[in-house]
């Protein structure tokens, strides 16, 4: 349908086709990001002989090491009930210079939501939120799976609402689905299957590289130009593993890093979007849709692998 839109829009008006920006131009040499990490503080399965405690305080002193202190993280506090070592692993996140957001109470998809139910999802997150940033600034949002609702009211009533309450949306525009490997990784851990280990983080790190890449060329299709970048991450023990290698792969790129308030001052984070969509994407994705404009190539993660190694 997409090609056949396009075909006509060609067809019928080569002046606005024209005008569009086309093939991508070069990358530019230092892009701007920041790293964010969802899903605090029990991110995907654990592996054998890990805890919470453990993985957030790795994660957090490898942020340290590259001066990311202030990074975000953002908590679904349905995981903090009643489990002591959840707890201590998002206070030693605050207490090595972390900040947390709101990411609802029980990560509920907006999209399988009513607005109502989906703002007292956001509320209910908000007592634990408050009790562990204690005067650090908590008020910033990440839409559970990006989804940001599937009609442009519902879209609306949610953004009205957030603003209202004092929130600030943090939009993404870097994703490699980083997450779909620690479940694998949990199991290939228990079985002791070191060459399959192997892979992941291999294919994990290719992904990286593919679609940081096509992230940054959508940007050159959709806005003319590059923006500051937040790039979605997710705190689980896999992307704390890899999280080395994931940096000396950013500074290669000549990544330079950046505090998520000055990313997300970017007007195009706040810009207004005609459109709504039932699909998962970045900020960059929902521009693209919304003008219906052709993807740059991409390898797809290897989903069929993920799902069977170490079963
Ligand atoms: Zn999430």
């Amino acid at each position: 349908m997409k090609y056949l839109y396009l075909f006509a829009l060609v067809a019928l008006h080569p002046l606005t086709w024209a005008a569009q920006p086309s093939a991508p131009r070069a990358l530019g040499a230092h892009p701007v990001v920041t790293l964010t990490f969802d899903d605090l503080p029990a991110a995907g399965s654990l592996p054998p002989n890990t805890d919470r405690t453990q993985i957030l305080t790795k994660l957090a002193d490898e942020l340290r090491s590259n001066r990311l202190e202030g990074t975000y993280g953002f908590v679904n506090a349905v995981d903090l009930t009643g489990d002591a070592d959840a707890q201590n692993a998002l206070h030693i996140w605050l207490n090595s210079g972390m900040n947390i957001g709101n990411h609802t109470w029980s990560h509920v998809l907006l999209t399988e939501s009513t607005v109502k139910a989906f703002e007292e999802e956001i509320a209910k997150d908000e007592p634990a939120l408050e009790s562990f940033a204690q005067v650090r600034d908590w008020r910033w949002f990440r839409y559970p799976a990006l989804l940001e609702g599937e009609s442009i009211y519902k879209r609306r009533a949610v953004l009205r609402y957030l603003a209202g309450h004092g929130y600030r949306v943090a939009r993404v525009t870097l994703d490699f689905q980083d997450d779909e490997w620690n479940d694998p990784y949990a199991r290939c851990v228990a079985q002791n299957d070191t060459a399959a280990i192997q892979w992941l983080k291999q294919s994990y790190m290719e992904s990286a590289v593919e679609y940081i890449r096509a992230g940054r060329e959508e940007q050159l299709i959709v806005f003319g130009h590059e923006i500051p970048n937040v790039l979605l991450l997710h705190a689980t023990a896999f992307t704390t593993l890899m999280l080395p290698d994931l940096m000396t792969l950013l500074r290669r790129e000549g990544f330079v890093f950046d505090g998520l308030a000055h990313v997300a001052s970017d007007p195009i984070y706040t810009r207004e979007l005609n459109a709504a969509f039932a699909d998962d994407g970045t900020l960059t994705n929902l521009f693209m849709d919304a003008k219906n404009l052709k993807y740059p190539p991409v390898k797809p993660i290897p989903e069929e692998r993920l799902k069977t190694i170490c079963q």
